[in-house]
């Protein structure tokens, strides 16, 4: 893969480096030529969120972590390209924080 800059013509993702259509990209507030796909502003978002669930424990941080966990888990294993079991896994990952 090649380095994507700002002068690159097509829309892009600044995180994972994939051309996306400008629809499937979200803008940032201060510097709106850096796009990110909405897979990895999930990404983001999950991240964003371990680490504020790190600096403010409690239920349902503790909650989130045992989510997270298997996550990993399912991921490690490749669980989640297996056929039917897969797609279960990860439609129900869309639904989970
Ligand atoms: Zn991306």
């Amino acid at each position: 893969m090649t380095p994507r800059s700002a002068q690159d013509t097509e829309p892009f993702c600044w995180c994972c480096g994939r051309d996306k259509p400008e629809t499937e990209l979200v803008r940032l507030g201060s510097h709106p030529e850096v796009g990110v796909c909405l897979e990895c502003a999930r990404w983001l978002q999950r991240r964003a969120r371990q680490r504020h669930d790190s600096r403010h424990p409690g239920p349902s941080a503790r909650l989130r972590g045992g989510i997270d966990a298997g996550r990993d888990l399912v991921i490690r294993k490749g669980w989640h390209r297996r056929g039917l079991l897969g797609a279960l896994l990860r439609r129900i990952d869309r639904y989970l924080p």
